[in-house]
């Protein structure tokens, strides 16, 4: 059993997908152990992006995930870390594969719908950024 963080991005949240978007976590195997509609703060948003401070996009970045409310769950299962990255589909949205959450409900490389951890390690790290351990069963 494994544990991975999951954000909902202001621009799926804003268009209307939150259900649409927890029904591919549920519908393949994931359980939904947390979650919560929160509006990060930009210095939220810059700590939890801390690992991009140096790249080009980071203020971009952080302006984005700050324009709206998020939704930031946490998934249970088997391989959870890779079963969330493998619905996501890749990070540019136009590379992403058919039928994953990116493809379906992202418009660029920007407003790209969804977060995933990307390692077990950072899961570990990012939920305890959003959740106590008693808000998770
Ligand atoms: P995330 O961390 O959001 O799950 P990811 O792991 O697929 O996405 P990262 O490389 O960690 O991608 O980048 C974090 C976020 O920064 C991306 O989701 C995207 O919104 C943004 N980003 C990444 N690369 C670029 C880029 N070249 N130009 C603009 N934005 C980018
Ligand atoms: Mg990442």
């Amino acid at each position: 059993m494994e544990r991975t963080l999951s954000i909902i991005k202001p621009d799926a949240v804003a268009k209307g997908v939150i259900g649409k978007i927890l029904d591919r976590f549920e519908s393949n195997g994931l359980k939904i152990a947390a979650t919560k509609k929160i509006q990060l703060t930009r210095s939220d948003a810059e700590a939890f992006y801390a690992i991009h401070a140096e790249r080009p996009f980071f203020n971009d970045l952080v302006d984005f995930m700050i324009s709206g409310p998020v939704v930031v769950s946490v998934l249970e299962g088997e391989k959870a870390m890779a079963k969330n990255r493998e619905l996501m589909g890749a990070t540019n949205p136009k590379e992403a594969e058919a039928g994953t959450i990116r493809a379906d409900f992202a418009e660029n490389i920007d407003a790209n719908a969804v977060h995933g951890s990307d390692s077990v390690e950072n899961a570990a790290i990012e939920i305890a950024f959003f959740f106590s351990e008693r808000e998770i069963s």
